[in-house]
Order: structure tokens, then sequence, then C-alpha cells
């Protein structure tokens, strides 16, 4: 993985080479000018760690055959593809942490700028790669969203492996520890069995036992080629415990994922619910077309988003949102950002992932708030 930047080497540089320019001009500007534009992946900060045993991680694998002159979608579906067969990331696919029964239930959505074309599946076990399924369910049905046992029907009957269970070892054992220390009373009242399922959560967290990225944690990853080509995939296994049958963002097009072929594309990852709400990523894309540069497209998008969160439980000591939002964003000129709700969390930089010409890059994303409140 390349090291890390700075923020304001980020800046500088992406200044440097008219990214994020966030002057009043290129507010001004129409988001698109031509078709040409320079190729670019952007994805989720995972996007360049996890490589499956093999070369490349998921922004050069796409990239690469980006440039190559493969479809875009195909290219950024091969890339996520390494992450959802990835057991160490667990939060997308295979190994995937499961919902509050035990159960790996995947979500993801893709779509095709050009083509005008979209599929996604929700609540779908079994198969490994869900980004693959809702391509198949964009390719070869006229429908644009599948879920749960029909999805699986579905997957099964165009030719998916279907498995009888995909959770690892690490998965299932970190399931075990999250229900063995839960209040066994379930039923409680639902405020009090969000605190105590936070706290819990917060815990193994604080051991060092599950990733504080993964608990919400997903990829998506957005790209366009020379031709201004843009399209876009988001894959996931949501929240970690959710209740069985919760659909998050990831599936739900112009929540987790928002592309249309003449203006850019927007994804997430973070607190589902809060991009459901607010249809952040369609927000973000037409926030685009109407001029705004990627970042302040998507900073836009965090304001609402802090705005409609109101609810205590949701707030921390400072009254600010208890969670996390990012947004991996693309124009068809193939100006980006990475944005987020927190630029750090933890005393860490919150990152993205982007592979340009020069190579996979992890960047730190820009905050719309600094650190992040301790509960
Ligand atoms: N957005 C996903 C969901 O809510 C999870 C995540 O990105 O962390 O299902």
């Amino acid at each position: 993985m390349s090291p890390r930047m700075s923020r304001r080497d980020f800046v500088k540089t992406s200044a440097a080479a008219g990214v994020l320019a966030a002057g009043p001009a290129a507010a001004q500007a129409p988001a698109v000018a031509s078709r040409s534009a320079r190729p670019v992946v952007v994805s989720s900060a995972n996007g360049n760690q996890y490589k499956n045993g093999g070369a490349k991680t998921c922004v050069q694998e796409a990239f690469d055959r980006m440039v190559k002159g493969e479809d875009v979608l195909d290219a950024l579906i091969a890339g996520v593809n390494i992450v959802e067969l990835d057991p160490l990331d667990d939060s997308v696919g295979y190994g995937g942490l499961p919902n509050g029964e035990g159960v790996v239930q995947l979500d993801a959505s893709c779509m095709h700028g050009p083509r005008k074309r979209a599929g996604a599946v929700a609540c779908l076990e079994g198969v490994r790669m869900p980004s693959k399924v809702a391509q198949a369910v964009m390719d070869q049905t006229d429908h644009h969203l599948l879920v749960g046992q029909g999805a699986q029907d579905f997957a099964r009957q165009v030719g998916f492996a279907i498995e009888d269970d995909l959770n690892t070892e690490n998965s299932r054992q970190q399931w075990l520890e999250w229900k063995r220390r839960l209040d066994p009373s379930r039923w409680l009242d639902p405020q009090k069995r969000s605190e105590e399922s936070w706290r819990v959560t917060r815990e193994l967290m604080a051991e060092g036992r599950i990733d504080p990225s993964h608990v919400y944690g997903t990829i998506n990853c957005n790209g366009v080629n020379a031709k201004g080509e843009v399209c876009g995939v988001t894959t996931t296994s949501g929240l970690a415990w959710k209740i069985p049958g919760r659909v998050g963002d990831s599936p739900i097009l112009g929540a987790g994922l928002y592309v249309d072929g003449d203006v850019g594309a927007a994804g997430s990852t973070g607190r589902g619910e809060a991009n459901l709400y607010g249809l952040s990523s369609y927000l973000i894309v037409e926030n685009m077309r109407r001029g705004m540069s990627p970042k302040d497209a998507g900073m836009d998008a965090l304001k609402r988003v802090k705005a409609a969160t109101i609810e205590k439980r949701l707030l921390n000591s400072k009254g600010e949102p208890r969670f996390y939002v990012k947004f991996y964003i693309v124009n068809r000129k193939g100006e980006y950002a990475g944005v987020g709700m927190y630029a750090r969390q933890d005393g860490k930089d919150q990152t993205f992932a982007v592979c340009t010409e020069k190579g996979p890059e992890t960047l730190n994303l820009e905050g719309l708030l600094g650190e992040a409140a301790s509960e």
C-alpha cells in the first residue's frame, strides 16, 4: 500500500493536479465540459488494502483493466471481487460479519453510466460475490433489485454456486463473542437493546477484536475511463449483528450508490440508515449536475446528514453524529474526492483509495468535522 499522505500534502497535490478545485470559478463551471476524461478509480480505503493473496488491490486491478479497454463496470466489479473474496476483510462478501442470528447476508448494487442500467441484490445469502449477482440482475432481468430467497434463487438459476454458510472461523467467533456478551434477554425495549448492543460492540473494538472500520464497512468503487464513461459498484455484508432482513444503503440506488453517465458517480460507506434517509449519493450526483465540484457536492450531503441527525441516541458528547458516513465521488471529467463526517477518528486520519496513471494511493479524506468525539 502506498504511504499515506498528510491532509496538507493531499490538498496541495490535489490542487496542483487540478483535482478538488473548489474556488468560485470551479464551483460555477458545469460539471462536465467534454467527453474526454482523466481515467481514475476511486473507492473506500479497503480498495487499496486487501489483495486476497494476489498481487493487486481493488483500485489497481480495476484501473488496469479499465485502461486496457475493458468495460468500466466489468473492471470495477473485478476489482471489488478481490475484496469480497478476501476473508481478511470481514465487512464485505465471504467472511463478512454476520447478522444478529449469525447468518452472513450480503447487499450489493451496480450502475452502468453509458448503458443507463442498474442492478442490485439485498439480504442475499450463500454467494461470495454479491456484486456479480447484482450485475446479473442488471444484465439478465428487467428489474433493479432482488432480495432474500428470491435473490438467491435467481443466483442459482443463472449459475452461481450457493454455499451453506459464508462465515469464516473469524466472523463466527466474533459473532459468538458478541452473542455471549449481549444481555441474554434479547427482547428488551428497543432503546435498551440498542444501547447494550453498541456498548458491547465498542468493547470488542476497544479490545482490538473487531476493526472499528468493519462494524460498518463496505466497498464502494467508482471509475471513469478516458472516454468519460462512468460506472460504480457497492458491495457489503452490511452492519454487523443487524436484525435479519435489514437492508442498508448499499443496494439502494440513490443511497449507497448513484451513477449518472452524463455527470458522475457517488457511493458511500458508513451508517446506511443515514444515507437512506437523505438519498445521499443521488444528492451528490445532482449537486455535481448543478456545477458543484465533487468535494463540495459531498460536503453538502454530509451537512444534510448532520442536520438530519437529531435523535439523542445518535449523538455523541459534543452533540455531533456518533457514527461515520463517507462518500467516494468522481465526475465525468475524472475529478474526484473522498469526504467523510470526520477527518479523524480515534486519532487516526480517515482515508480513501484512488488509482490514476500514477498508481494506487491511499489518501486522507476531507472531513466535514475534525476529530470524532469519544462517546
Ligand atoms: N453502509 C453499509 C450499511 O449500512 C455499511 C457500511 O458501509 O459500513 O449496510
